[in-house]
């Protein structure tokens, strides 16, 4: 029953699986080539050894990511070509009506369910092995659990219904589902806007308002520079988990609260901490969080309507290993096959993210100091062991921020 997409899809899948696996090798030979000499621009500020500690962590974690890549397409194929959804289908009609929006339900979250369970070695490895063996994971198995538990309660309690709500829709809307289906999803996405900093990330994280008197006056007097508003400044115990520090921005509107790891505050002065403010209010004044929103939303609605063109043929089916053809179903395969295809978009998102990366850093240097937030940015490279000599290609393909060196000399530019 195989026919011409089957071809299509097994040769865009090969395609993504060598440039990813063609990709990695040239960062970890490009990081390896460079692991014995600290770039000229940090020959003052990063010693030899933190160079190398990150070097043997990028090649470590580019090395586990080819394992992921190998073991993603093979369980892809598996599911479709190997007859993995066809024989879970039959097996849930069994029990449910196949055409039911019950056994799309339970179809799909079973497929989600065996992905997440066989990629669950690997995250223990991610963690308790590499991010253990150079020293960032600060988790433990227990807190592993927890997190996994809550992540399944979330999973149950916001997923199933909004797949409940999207799979009634598909079969009772009429020919226009695609644009109501797409009418929820954006709604939800707001939705979560708001209740993701607000409900769900205190129940995983502690926040606490930021105490520290004299950084407090540093960071309101820039806020007020910048014109902006926000309903609270936390530090989150990013510590329990891991050593990597960050700062973030979160929600929108009355939801809207500045987060700073307390794993950063501990590392970084109060000049550089503002610095780094700076950067991530760059992000929320010039609208890039909307933007991405946007650019999402629009995908979005231009894969709805694809999947609207195939849903109902029997081809798209038969050419991915199931005879059955049922919305669910349909939707299933959309879900699973359209990133091996959406791979090729990939660089274009890394393009528009460094602009905005570029973008923050001129709003944090026109409103905060441009050497205190290269400050910022060295000590982050090195306390992350984040690499200063990723390989350009990869780096085009998969980094949302600039390299170091590049980032770094403008920042110098425009002291
Ligand atoms: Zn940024």
């Amino acid at each position: 029953m195989f026919n011409a997409l089957t071809w299509a899809f097994l040769a865009a899948l090969a395609a993504t699986t060598l440039i990813r696996l063609w990709l990695a090798q040239r960062q970890i030979r490009h990081v390896r080539a460079h692991r014995d000499a600290v770039p000229p621009t940090f020959a003052a500020t990063i010693p030899l050894a933190a160079h190398q500690k990150a070097a043997d962590y990028t090649v470590a974690k580019t090395k586990f990511g080819m394992v992921d890549v190998l073991l993603d397409s093979v369980v892809l194929l598996v599911l479709t070509l190997g007859g993995l959804i066809q024989w879970l289908a039959d097996g849930w009609a069994l029990l449910l009506p196949l055409d039911s929006i019950w056994h799309g339900t339970a179809l799909i979250a079973s497929v989600f369910a065996l992905q997440a369970l066989i990629s669950l070695p690997l995250a223990l490895f991610r963690i308790f092995g590499i991010e253990e063996r150079y020293g960032f994971n600060k988790m433990t198995l227990r807190l592993f659990m927890i997190d996994m538990l809550k992540g399944i309660v979330l999973a149950v309690a916001l997923g199933v219904p909004v797949l409940v709500v999207v799979l009634w829709l598909m079969a009772a809307a009429g020919s226009l589902w695609w644009l109501y289906v797409w009418a929820v999803l954006v709604a939800f996405s707001l939705f979560m806007q708001l209740v993701v900093p607000t409900f769900i990330m205190p129940w995983f994280n502690k926040f606490s308002p930021l105490q520290d008197p004299a950084l407090v006056e540093r960071v309101e007097r820039l806020l007020a520079r910048c014109g902006f508003r926000s309903r609270g400044l936390y530090v989150m115990d990013g510590s329990k988990r891991s050593a990597h520090g960050n700062a973030f921005f979160a929600g929108v509107g009355a939801s809207k609260r500045i987060v700073l790891f307390d794993t950063l505050i501990q590392r970084l002065n109060p000049a550089e901490v503002e610095a780094v403010l700076a950067h991530e209010l760059g992000h929320y004044k010039l609208h890039h969080i909307k933007k991405m929103l946007v650019v999402n939303f629009a995908l979005t609605l231009v894969s709805l309507f694809l999947l609207g063109l195939l849903i109902d043929q029997r081809w798209f089916y038969e050419g991915l290993g199931v005879g059955s053809v049922t919305l669910p179903i349909g939707l299933l395969l959309f879900m699973l096959v359209g990133p091996v295809f959406g791979f090729f978009l990939h660089p274009l998102q890394t393009l528009l993210s460094r602009k905005h990366e570029f973008e923050a850093d001129a709003f944090a240097t026109s409103h905060s100091g441009a050497a205190d937030l290269v400050h910022a940015l060295v000590k982050l490279y090195r306390d992350n062991a984040a690499t200063l000599t990723p390989d350009p290609v990869h780096s085009a393909f998969y980094d949302s921020h600039p390299p170091a060196a590049i980032r770094i000399a403008r920042l110098k530019g425009a002291t």
